[in-house]
């Protein structure tokens, strides 16, 4: 019998992270799914990945915390065992508005979830995948946005420089690790339809922006997760360092 494919998906209670932790457990993988505050969110996701007949469990854990981050990934070697795929998923855009009207605690608190947080669960999975390490090797796929090359003036600059922030790190990571048996990839969604935008306090932005997308409409959770179980596939064996725009065009 094969050994099975662990996953942590971060911020898998809803969302993009809750679509590709189901995909995931459809794909065979026992997934994670972490979440912050959700638990009902995130107990919903494993019930379903159950029902489908997969494994999984939820953990709970700020990203931007070191010693949750820890917790986590020790959580599931003792409950799930090797890890061999990472889904930096987790993120927020913060209240939108002008740089001159932000608070700084938004601006804190997004860099902190989306770009340290990052950092820690790529340390921690690189810890234990890489053949330095003897590990056995794996995949990350980082959630960048389309906000990293369009800078999103007026809605959230600070939410598009961690996103630029994220392309960084997957191109260096991705090459800090190619020999040791991990790639390193990331997918940059356009407009989706998810709770982040009322996050942002903009929850009609998707109707509104939508029919401006080059394909005319937002883009579904699912359409997201399907570019990064493939990323993490071996039919991208020489993928690594690449982001993968997924915007209906924008
Ligand atoms: P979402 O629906 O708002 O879900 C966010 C998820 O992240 C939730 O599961 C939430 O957990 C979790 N989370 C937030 N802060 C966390 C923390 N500190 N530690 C652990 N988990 C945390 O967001 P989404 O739209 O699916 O976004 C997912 C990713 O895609 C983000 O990185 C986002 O930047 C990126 N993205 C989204 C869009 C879009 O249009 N939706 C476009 C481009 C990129 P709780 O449920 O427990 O709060």
């Amino acid at each position: 019998m094969t050994e099975p494919r662990v996953m942590i998906v971060t911020g898998g209670s809803r969302g993009i992270g809750a679509a590709t932790a189901r995909l995931a457990g459809r794909r065979g993988y026992d997934v994670c799914v972490n979440y912050l505050g959700n638990a009902e969110g995130a107990d919903a996701v494993v019930r379903e990945i159950e029902a489908a007949g997969g494994r999984a469990i939820a953990v709970q854990g700020d990203v931007a915390r070191e010693d949750d981050v820890e917790r986590l990934f020790e959580t599931v070697d003792r409950e799930l065992g090797t890890l061999s795929a990472l889904i930096n998923n987790a993120g927020l855009t913060g209240q939108a508005s002008r740089l001159d009207a932000a608070e700084a605690e938004t601006l804190k608190r997004v860099l902190e979830v989306n770009v340290l947080g990052v950092l820690l669960c790529s340390r921690a999975a690189v810890r234990r995948m890489s053949s330095k390490h003897g590990g056995k090797g794996g995949g990350i796929v980082n959630i960048s946005s389309v906000a990293a090359s369009l800078g999103m003036a007026g809605d959230y600059i600070w939410y598009a420089t961690t996103k630029g922030a994220i392309d960084s790190l997957t191109i260096g990571l991705a090459n800090e690790v190619a020999g040791e048996g991990i790639r390193v990839n990331a997918v940059a969604p356009g407009l989706i339809v998810t709770d982040i935008h009322i996050g942002a306090g903009d929850p009609t932005r998707p109707e509104r922006i939508g029919p401006t997308v080059p394909m005319g409409r937002c883009g579904q959770p699912e359409e997201i997760a399907e570019p990064i179980l493939w990323l993490l596939s071996d039919a991208a064996s020489y993928t690594t360092g690449a982001t993968l725009r997924v915007g209906g065009g924008r």
